[in-house]
């Protein structure tokens, strides 16, 4: 249902892959229902504005002066949000001269903390967007009220058991801990990120039906309203790319080639760095498993490696066509693609959407945050995934035939089928995700202007 009223919201992005792309998708959501959309985002890693026609664009110096950031680190990030703090504040005074009460509100990513302050200072409403799973923010906000209660842990509990946060362990602890201790300013941070200040809401890209129990106690806890519309992917009209990086789209002609429900695709994300062990360990696994797969080999991920150069003597030779490798790809249509039968994947939340809409089972590698988290459930709680515990050779290779010609990965198939149904439900007229959506319409609709 479109609404009467032309009201306009205003988006501000944390600028990193996984959580522009939401965003944007998010302003597609609305924009959609009627919503005029701007997006206020950091000069750093600029989305392409040709690709969104639809927004109005307006880009926050943000002080980095487009240095290279592969992992942010908390300085990177809070220099972004003191500096994008006056740029910001100084556009909305300026919109909302111009525009007067049409300004509905101001949607945030939660890494962009100091939004809430600007938004309170100026009396407009916000809300805050979580672009990952409920799950990941409960075992955060579970862990730093009584961190005594997690940190430090031994080497030899790794395995055991994280208190009150099955079907977590030690070793998937989602803040990020050295020598299994975590530092004061950490925490700081990740209470930050958690805190949504006065917000009068927060919005998801996760799904009620999926995560119903972990999004109540959530609720309980911030006392706002919740509106979980995901996947956003899914729910948003939108089909143009919010990629950063250039897709390389020869490797479709290349999945056209393979057999159906034959190819492993393999990619760790934006953001994740391996060493050339693991790098090597990986190529001989996939080589030694028999399996077509799509490698994807993002420059510079491969610590001291410019790119491909890493890989081990050999290993292009020995695999042939049967392997092919990109810097980048289209991944939803990669996994969309009939040829392709499994993801070996960081465990990225987009990513393991994009994948289980697409009803292909996973092999989750893990390092850090949420990952560990969507690992665990990916393949303890909604087994539709095999978790690889060992980077080795041997275990990555087994691990991909069991997942690619095995009973078990037939099993594995067969649920990653059924929970994306569920999830398609949602998105109906009478489902979860779509009534969410509805009422987040009207909610914004109603905000006092
Ligand atoms: N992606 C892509 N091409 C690639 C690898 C990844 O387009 O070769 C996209 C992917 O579709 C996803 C995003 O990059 O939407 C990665 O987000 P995710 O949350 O999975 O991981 P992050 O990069 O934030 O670690």
């Amino acid at each position: 249902m479109k609404i009467e009223r032309k009201q306009s919201v205003v988006l501000v992005p944390y600028p990193f892959q996984g959580h522009l792309t939401p965003m944007l998708q998010l302003g597609s959501i609305l924009h959609s229902q009627g919503f005029s959309v701007t997006i206020a985002h950091p000069e750093y890693n600029t989305p392409k504005y040709s690709n969104h026609p639809q927004f109005v664009f307006h880009s926050m110096d943000d002080g980095l002066k487009g240095i290279e950031i592969s992992l942010p680190s908390l300085e990177n990030i809070y220099d972004l949000n003191e500096n994008c703090k006056a740029p910001l504040r100084n556009y909305l005074v300026k919109m909302m001269k111009e525009e007067g009460d049409q300004l509905a509100c101001i949607v945030y990513d939660n890494a962009m903390i100091f939004v809430d302050d600007v938004a309170t200072q100026l009396r407009l409403p916000s809300i805050v967007l979580h672009t990952s799973s409920a799950a990941y923010l409960h075992s955060m906000i579970t862990i730093f009220q009584q961190p005594e209660k997690y940190f430090p842990f031994e080497d030899s509990q790794l395995l055991d058991p994280l208190p009150e946060l099955h079907p977590l362990r030690f070793k998937d602890v989602p803040i990020p801990a050295f020598n299994n201790t975590v530092a004061e300013a950490v925490l700081d941070f990740f209470r930050a990120i958690s805190d949504i200040g006065s917000s009068v809401a927060t919005i998801w890209n996760t799904m009620q039906d999926m995560e119903n129990s972990i999004l109540l106690r959530l609720q309980e806890h911030y006392k706002v309203p919740f509106f979980p519309i995901g996947p956003f992917h899914k729910m948003a009209p939108m089909a143009s790319s919010t990629s950063i990086l250039q897709e390389d789209n020869s490797c479709i002609k290349w999945l056209d080639r393979q057999a159906p429900n034959s190819v492993l695709y393999v990619s760790l994300g934006s953001q994740m760095r391996i060493d050339d062990k693991e790098l090597t360990e990986t190529a001989w696994g996939l080589a030694n498993s028999d399996q077509p797969f799509l490698w994807v080999i993002l420059p510079g991920s491969v610590s001291g490696f410019q790119c491909a150069e890493a890989l081990p003597d050999g290993f292009e030779k020995i695999v042939g066509e049967r392997g092919r490798i990109v810097k980048w790809a289209p991944q939803k249509q990669v996994l969309a693609h009939p040829a392709v039968a499994g993801f070996f994947t960081h465990c990225g939340w987009n990513s393991t959407l994009e994948s289980i809409l697409e009803e292909v089972p996973l092999i989750c590698r893990p390092f850090v945050a949420d990952q560990p988290v969507t690992a665990r459930y990916l393949s303890q709680i909604y087994k539709v995934g095999f978790e690889l515990e060992v980077i080795e050779r041997t275990v990555i290779e087994k691990t991909v035939r069991k997942l690619m010609l095995s009973e078990e990965g037939k099993d594995v198939k067969k649920r990653v089928v059924d929970m994306k149904q569920n999830i398609v439900a949602g998105m109906q007229i009478d489902g979860t995700s779509h009534k969410n959506l509805n009422d987040l319409v009207d909610f914004i609709s109603a905000l006092p202007s």
